[in-house]
């Protein structure tokens, strides 16, 4: 049996609109195809497992944040030769944001980050919320994430970062450039929530594959599921906010 393991960071601290349900989809997607995702739940003062496949946080306020960091920093080596390992990372826009090089909270406060992504984040007075659709390309083929964004902090990219998507519709990055998210080797960082693999099982399935094929080698092959009910979700999910911005019901910049 093939086995995966993931590890989950700062679960109780970095856990905002469903991010949860990003390991549950993962965990049933392997499940359902006989591979074994054994869980690894790591907070303040763990230290990191080895032999690690996936690395998954989620988002968290900026207070969260702050007190993750002064953790995670110590995690950093560590987690940095994981990476250039190979270690799949998937980081939702708190644990986005601290994966960057540089990031300001809206009150000022600054922190360094890990400058594992080539990102910088500044906190504005306005959030950014709502529905996204972004289109993304994954292994040659062409399609969109769905989800929902809820931040103040506005990214930008560095050169060694590519964008994970661009965005048809919301704000993704920073509302300005149209670009969503960062993509840095097997690195993803994505501002979208809401839970975002149940609804994109495609990125669910790139990243379990991407996670075998370097642990067994390349070809090997992910057994076809049965997705109608996620891919209907997810062309309810597109629909819907088409819908809203048709209607002009969208979302501006909130001021706080
Ligand atoms: N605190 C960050 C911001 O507002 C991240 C919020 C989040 O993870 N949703 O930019």
């Amino acid at each position: 049996m093939n086995s995966l393991n993931l590890v989950h960071l700062y679960p109780e601290l970095m856990n905002l609109y469903g991010d949860k349900g990003n390991i549950i989809a993962l965990s049933r997607r392997c499940a359902w195809r006989g591979i074994d995702l054994k869980i690894h739940e790591i907070s303040l003062g763990d230290s990191l497992p080895k032999d690690m496949d996936i690395a998954f946080i989620g988002g968290g306020q900026d207070r969260e944040q702050l007190r993750v960091y002064r953790d995670l920093e110590k995690k950093g080596d560590a987690l940095k030769a994981m990476i250039a390992d190979g270690l799949i990372v998937l980081a939702i826009c708190g644990g986005y944001q601290l994966l960057g090089r540089r990031f300001v909270t809206y009150q000022g406060e600054e922190i360094q980050g890990l400058g594992i992504l080539d990102i910088e984040t500044v906190g504005g007075d306005s959030r950014l919320i709502g529905n996204v659709v972004a289109d993304i390309r994954l292994g040659g083929e062409k399609m969109a994430l769905v989800g929902f964004e809820n931040h103040s902090g506005q990214t930008t990219l560095g050169q060694k970062a590519k964008p994970l998507g661009s965005v048809r519709l919301g704000f993704g990055n920073n509302g300005q450039d149209g670009s969503e998210g960062a993509r840095q080797d097997n690195v993803f960082g994505t501002y979208l929530h809401g839970s975002l693999l149940p609804k994109n099982p495609v990125f669910a399935d790139y990243l379990i594959q991407s996670a075998l094929e370097r642990k067994y080698g390349p070809g090997t092959v992910l057994e076809p599921l049965n997705d109608t009910m996620e891919m209907a979700a997810h062309a309810a999910a597109v629909e819907r906010i088409e819908q809203l911005h048709r209607r002009r019901w969208v979302p501006g910049w909130f001021k706080r």
